[in-house]
């Protein structure tokens, strides 16, 4: 089933259910989220109502089981929604690919309980969430982590510090995983800890290159409690449900890092079709005329290998690999391909006149999230030659 964006990208979609979906989708992002982007942005604002509609419209739910609140779409269908929300404004798109991550650890890992407990308000009753694994001195090297959550009777007191949360400060929730054993990935495990838990506050915001209106805080846990009942999965399981759920995380970055590319191309090509130089439109020239050629391509080959990567996982067979590769190519082709818009609109690119000097300062982080780049390649090289030796 086939379906175009604005610009007539062809889309194959499952059911009509998505093609109404993208439809929708699409319509919130022209009037509601594209319209503001620039101003809100430069201003450093998050869009907190615009999530609250988003869950109204039962999009920060999408992959989940609609028994417990959520839209039951395949990830083939989630991640071109994706897209199309982080082609109107990166922070929403990644805003919504973070909640999900965030959600992923009580769905897949949590009991029935606790999933009838807490997945509905989380997955459509306009709560936000946030994924805390990395740490000032535990990046790429996550297993590492320091912060330490101690039993005592039914209760987990958890003590250190998260770094780089995107929406520190504001989540609702936070899935965060401490250390309850020795050291390594054995002495992990994940917590789903409330936002306003006492003992919990956020530093000031990080002060970024771009992606100003979604905030990156540090999280300081100060003695916070939560009862066993909010441990998600086994003692010393939370590493693994980190990496798995940063499986699927990964295909997000990629589909937003597509919707970016995406949205640079089409100001590119708009831009070269418009600006004369020398007596002709400036997509007159051939230098040009390739330049674009090789951006488009870049964008399709993206898009192609993230859906593969999707489809892999819905039909429940292994997609860490394809994941890994989908996030590296995806965010590479992002940077590439926003850089060159800069470039077809010469000076004017270079100014926040146009959108696309934004939308490259917002490309490199997508290199950096969800395990960098170099951390990707790692990954792939070991599905390739196994392990390295020590
Ligand atoms: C805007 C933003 C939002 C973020 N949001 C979140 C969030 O919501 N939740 C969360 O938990 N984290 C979040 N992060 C953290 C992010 O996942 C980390 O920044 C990332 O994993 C890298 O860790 P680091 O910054 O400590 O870099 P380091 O690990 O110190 O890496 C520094 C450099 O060394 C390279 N390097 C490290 N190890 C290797 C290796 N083995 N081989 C080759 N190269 C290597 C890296 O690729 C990098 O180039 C966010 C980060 C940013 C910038």
């Amino acid at each position: 089933m086939a379906d175009s964006t604005a610009d007539g990208v062809e889309r194959r979609l499952p059911t009509d259910e998505a093609r109404e979906l993208l439809s929708l989708v699409r319509d919130i992002a022209r009037r509601e989220i594209a319209p503001r982007a620039a101003e809100e942005e430069a201003a450093g604002r998050f869009p907190r109502e615009l999530f609250a509609l988003l869950s109204r419209s039962g999009l920060l739910g999408l992959p989940y089981d609609p028994g417990h609140g959520g839209g039951g779409q395949p990830y083939e269908v989630y991640l071109q929604v994706l897209e199309e929300l982080a082609a109107a404004r990166l922070t929403v798109g990644l805003g919504v690919s973070v909640h999900t991550l965030s959600c992923h650890a009580l769905a897949g890992f949590g009991t029935e309980e606790q999933r009838a407990a807490h997945l509905p308000a989380m997955l459509g009753g306009g709560l936000l969430g946030a994924y805390c694994l990395s740490e000032p001195s535990a990046g790429s090297d996550a297993a590492a982590l320091r912060t330490r959550a101690v039993r005592e009777g039914d209760d987990w007191v958890i003590d250190g510090t998260k770094a780089w949360i995107t929406h520190g400060g504001i989540a609702d929730f936070c899935t965060v995983m401490a250390r309850t054993g020795g050291p390594g990935a054995r002495g992990i495990t994940a917590f789903l800890v409330p936002g306003d838990a006492p003992g919990l506050s956020a530093a000031p915001p990080e002060r970024k290159m771009g992606m100003k209106g979604s905030p990156t805080a540090q999280l300081h846990f100060d003695g916070v409690r939560v009862g066993d009942d909010r441990r998600l999965g086994g003692e010393g399981q939370g590493f693994s449900i980190a990496l798995d759920a940063l499986d699927s995380g990964r295909l997000g970055i990629a589909a937003c890092a597509v919707g970016l590319a995406q949205a640079a191309l089409e100001e590119a090509v708009a831009y070269a079709k418009e600006r004369r130089q020398f007596g002709r439109p400036i997509a007159d020239f051939q230098g040009l005329r390739f330049l674009l050629a090789d951006m488009a391509t870049r964008v399709e080959a993206g898009r192609a290998l993230y859906l593969e990567a999707a489809r892999l996982r819905d039909e429940g067979r292994a997609f860490g690999r394809c994941a890994a590769m989908a996030k590296l190519f995806c965010t590479d082709a992002a940077m590439q391909v926003t850089t060159d818009a800069v470039q077809v609109l010469g000076g004017y690119g270079y100014t926040a006149d146009f959108p696309v000097e934004r939308y490259l300062r917002e490309a490199k982080m997508l290199q950096i999230v969800e395990g960098t780049n170099q951390i990707q390649r790692v990954v792939i090289a070991r599905h390739l030659v196994g392990p390295e030796s020590r």
